[in-house]
C-alpha cells in the first residue's frame, strides 16, 4: 500500500481518535479494490464478508424495500457493509460506485479482532451504525411522505381537485361490491357539458376551465358525503351513488342539472351559463363497472340526442 492510500485509510472514521498500533495487522489482511462508475460493491442478493473503507471516490446507497425512492451518498472517510458485519446477513442495501472509487476491503474477522484490541474502534463502529440508522430512518420518513404525495397527485385532478379516472377504476368497483354484499341498491351517473366546444371557442380555454371548476365545485358541495365524484375525461364527470334507488338518483341528477344551469359564469364583461346532460344506470348484482358505465353512457347519448340539458335513465 502506498503512503497516500495509507494516509487515507488512517483518516477513516473507523479510526477516529485512535493510535494506529493495530493498523499493520489490518492492512496485511485487507485488499484494495478499484471500482468503476456503475460498478456494484454490495447487493442484497449476495453475501458480504467485508467492511469497506472508502479511500477515494463516491458510492451511492440505494435503500431496499419501502424506501426505494431514496438514496444516500458515501464519500472518502466513510465505510459501508457495517450492517452485514454486525448481523452476519446479506447487505441491506444496493451500493454502487458513482465515480471511480477506491475502497479497502477489510475481512469481517479482521474487523472483529480490531474491535477486541481497541475500545476506540468499537466505539467508532457503534457511532457509524447509529448514524446509519438515523439516516435510514429519515430517508424512510421522507420516502413515505413523498410516496403519499405522489399517490395523492396520481389520483386527484389538478384543475378541479376532484378524483380522476385512475381513482375511479380503483374505488368504484370496491364500493359497488360493498353495496352488493350489503344488498343495497346503487346507481351511477355520467355527466357531460353541452356544447362545451362552443364555450371554449367563444370565451377561450381559460374561461372553459373556470366553468369546469365551477361545475366540480357545485356538484361536490351538493352531494352526500358517501357519493363518489370523479372527473374521468375532459368535460366528463361520473358520480357513484351508493345505497341509492334509481328514482332517487334521478332526482339528485335533476337537482344538479338545475343548479349548474342557473350558475352564472363571468368572462370579462360577459355573463353566460352552461348546461349539462346526464345518463343514469342502476347497478345489477355482480355487474362489472365497465358494463354499468356503458349503460349510463348510452343513456347520456340519449339525453344528448333528445335535445341536451336533460337526464335520461338507462333502459
Ligand atoms: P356535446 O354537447 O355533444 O357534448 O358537445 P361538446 O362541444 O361538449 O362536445 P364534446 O363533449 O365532444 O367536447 C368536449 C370539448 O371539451 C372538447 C374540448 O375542447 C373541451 N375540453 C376538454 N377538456 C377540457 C379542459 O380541460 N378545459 C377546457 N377549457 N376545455 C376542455
Ligand atoms: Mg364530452
Ligand atoms: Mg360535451
Amino acid at each position: 500500500m502506498n503512503a497516500q492510500d495509507r494516509a487515507l485509510t488512517e483518516q477513516n472514521s473507523l479510526f477516529d481518535g485512535m493510535d494506529f498500533s493495530g493498523i499493520e495487522y489490518m492492512l496485511e489482511r485487507s485488499a484494495l479494490r478499484d471500482l468503476i462508475p456503475g460498478e456494484k460493491l454490495l447487493q442484497p442478493e449476495l453475501a458480504n464478508h467485508y467492511l469497506y473503507l472508502i479511500l477515494e471516490g463516491e458510492l451511492r446507497v440505494h435503500l431496499i424495500g419501502q424506501a426505494t425512492l431514496e438514496h444516500v451518498t458515501l464519500a472518502a472517510g466513510e465505510c459501508t457493509g457495517e450492517i452485514s458485519l454486525v448481523d452476519g446477513q446479506n447487505p441491506s442495501a444496493l451500493v454502487v460506485a458513482v465515480k471511480p472509487t477506491r475502497v479497502l476491503a477489510v475481512p469481517h474477522d479482521t474487523v472483529w479482532s480490531l474491535v477486541d484490541q481497541s475500545h476506540e474502534v468499537a466505539r467508532n463502529l457503534l457511532a457509524i451504525i447509529a448514524g446509519r440508522m438515523r439516516n435510514d430512518n429519515s430517508a424512510l420518513i421522507t420516502s413515505h411522505s413523498k410516496r403519499k404525495q405522489y399517490e395523492h397527485q396520481a389520483t386527484v385532478d389538478t384543475l378541479t381537485g376532484v378524483h380522476n379516472r385512475r381513482w375511479m377504476n380503483e374505488a368504484f368497483p370496491r364500493v359497488l361490491q360493498r353495496c352488493a354484499i350489503d344488498a343495497l341498491p346503487s346507481a351511477i351517473m355520467v355527466i357531460d357539458i353541452d356544447h362545451f366546444k362552443r364555450v371554449n371557442d367563444t370565451y377561450g380555454h381559460l374561461v372553459g376551465d373556470v366553468a369546469l371548476k365551477m361545475m366540480a365545485n357545485v356538484m361536490s358541495v351538493n352531494l352526500r358525503p358517501h357519493d363518489l365524484l370523479v372527473r374521468y375525461g375532459g368535460e366528463e364527470f361520473a358520480i357513484l351513488l351508493p345505497d341509492t334507488r334509481i328514482e332517487e338518483a334521478k332526482s339528485i341528477a335533476e337537482r344538479l342539472r338545475t343548479m349548474i344551469s342557473s350558475n352564472e359564469i363571468h368572462s370579462e364583461d360577459q355573463v353566460f351559463r352552461i348546461t349539462i346532460s346526464i345518463g343514469i344506470a342502476a347497478s345489477r348484482k355482480n355487474e362489472k363497472l365497465e358494463d354499468l358505465f356503458g349503460e349510463a353512457d348510452r343513456a347520456l347519448y340519449q339525453a344528448k340526442e333528445s335535445g341536451r340539458n336533460r337526464v335520461e335513465i338507462a333502459a
